[in-house]
């Protein structure tokens, strides 16, 4: 059952456009597999959600996107393809490999808010400014001293990004572009900041530390 889980789904109705590259009967956009003959099929423009084959929704069910990726990268296996032809092959890679793209992106609340928001694009206009706070703590970070400077800059980044997700996906929900938008930019900048106070760190710790005395810290 679980090896074919989503499959009736995803070889549902058929749009009339498409065709099977094998035996060119109709099949649909979602269909992994022709279902007539049960082959391979190329891979196709969807969305994130429907390859995953799930409900577009900004809130997701965890356990259900990891149900249906364990079951779908067992379905797509290499092993399965690999008495096929050149063709299946191939297909079944590229399927496999878009699998992984739409589960990392769904899996992240911070991608997935940023692929919501790109999937509902209006017409607003983008926010460009640095928020007030990410210019605060960038500039806490560039002038920090000590090393204990940097890691106090990364508690009050890490904590305003958990805080910052649920605002995203708050906004998202209430279909608040602008402030999404907003908040995204914020969240990029806190990301940043992440990233540089390890560098920053390692700057400001003495050579001697790195080498002496405690071992086995690493
Ligand atoms: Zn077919």
């Amino acid at each position: 059952m679980f090896n074919v889980v989503g499959l009736n789904e995803f070889a549902g109705m058929a749009n009339g456009n498409l065709h099977c590259w094998l035996c060119q009967k109709a099949v649909s956009t979602r269909a992994l597999f022709c279902h007539h003959c049960g082959t391979i099929q190329p891979l196709r423009d969807i969305d994130h959600f429907a390859r995953l084959g799930l409900e577009r929704r900004i809130d997701i069910d965890m356990e259900l996107l990891e149900h249906q990726y364990a079951a779908l990268s067992r379905t797509l296996n290499p092993q399965r393809f690999m008495i096929r032809g050149m063709g299946e092959r191939s297909h079944a890679a590229k399927q496999l490999e878009a699998l992984n793209e739409s589960y990392e992106v769904l899996r992240e609340p911070l991608r997935r808010g940023r692929y919501w928001l790109s999937l509902n694009e209006k017409e607003f206009k983008k926010a460009t400014d640095t928020h007030p706070f990410v210019k605060e703590l960038r500039h806490e970070l560039d002038t920090a001293a000590e090393p204990c400077q940097c890691d106090r800059v990364a508690q009050k980044a890490g904590q305003a990004l958990q805080e910052g997700i649920m605002g995203l996906m708050q906004a998202l929900r209430g279909q608040k572009w602008q402030e999404a938008n907003a908040a995204l930019i914020e969240l990029d900048g806190l990301e940043a900041i992440l990233g540089d106070v390890r560098s920053r760190r390692t700057k400001l710790t003495p050579e001697h530390d790195n080498k002496g005395g405690i071992s086995g810290v690493e």
